[in-house]
């Protein structure tokens, strides 16, 4: 019953014209699968509007890396969920563990950004994952616990339908170093279990869980073969079209 999820977050890359290029190469390579898998892109606030533009009609939708937790006014150098929405977006990816290191990001402020990403019309990939240390302190479960719990708090069932949950394992996002199919499917049965607790057995069964670490054309098969893994977000694999293409093209034929 779930739809996979195959979703590029290009980070701090590209130009608008280096955007262009790879929407309009995607666009080519992906957009027919786009019925069977769910495909999204994130570029940088500023080429949203040009992929938009380059994606049309290719179902291939797009997602912000971030917004602000607050509607409007005096926040230099942020963007709101409404200029997300207003720009094209369907996505924005939300407590990304880069935000999380670099800019301090607490479960706190990931779900007021959570709740007015909703609010403007926006569904949200919410970001959760364990650090290496967390790990080897038999950690996971609780660090995961407490983000899942602190992000979607104040979240109803019918809001759930707009959420989209992405574990990925602080180690192994941009290190080469891909959790094992078990550690994948560990995890994402644990975060399907706790969002029944949450909420019930259908929002836990109707619940989208990416996968994000090193993710490749070359490991997403046996990752999408678990049970619990319903897609992936992708960081530096998603950067060519090609091999994004291959994952998605994977994701099609896994379902
Ligand atoms: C990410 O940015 O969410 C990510 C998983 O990156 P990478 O695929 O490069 O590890």
């Amino acid at each position: 019953m779930r739809k996979y999820m195959m979703a590029g977050n290009w980070k701090m890359n590209n130009t608008i014209a280096q955007s262009k290029a790879l929407a309009d190469g995607l666009k080519a390579a992906a957009a027919g699968f786009s019925s069977k898998v769910d495909v999204v892109v994130a570029p940088s606030f500023l080429s949203v509007s040009t992929v938009t533009d380059a994606l049309k009609g290719s179902g291939i939708k797009v997602a912000a890396q971030n917004c602000c937790w607050e509607k409007d006014g005096a926040y230099t150098g942020d963007v709101s969920a409404s200029m997300v929405k207003d720009a094209g977006c369907e996505y924005v990816i939300l407590g990304h563990s880069e935000r999380r290191q670099y800019s301090k990001e607490s479960d706190a402020l990931v779900n007021q950004k959570t709740k007015i990403a909703l609010a403007n019309g926006l569904k949200a990939i919410v970001c959760v994952g364990e650090l290496l240390a967390e790990r080897e302190a038999n950690k996971t479960n609780e660090v995961v616990e407490a983000q899942t719990t602190g992000c979607l708090s104040g979240l109803t069932a019918d809001d759930m339908k707009k959420i989209v949950i992405a574990y990925e394992p602080v180690w192994a996002i941009g290190t080469g170093k891909v959790a094992t199919k078990e550690q994948a499917q560990e995890v994402h049965a644990f975060i399907r279990g706790l969002v029944k607790k949450l909420y019930n057995d259908a929002v836990a069964q109707s619940t989208v869980i990416l996968y994000g670490g090193s993710a490749k054309p070359d490991n997403i098969v046996e990752l999408l073969a678990q049970p619990d893994v319903d897609g992936g977000l992708v960081g530096g694999a998603s950067l060519k079209a090609d091999s994004f293409a291959a994952m998605v093209k994977a994701a099609a034929e896994a379902k």
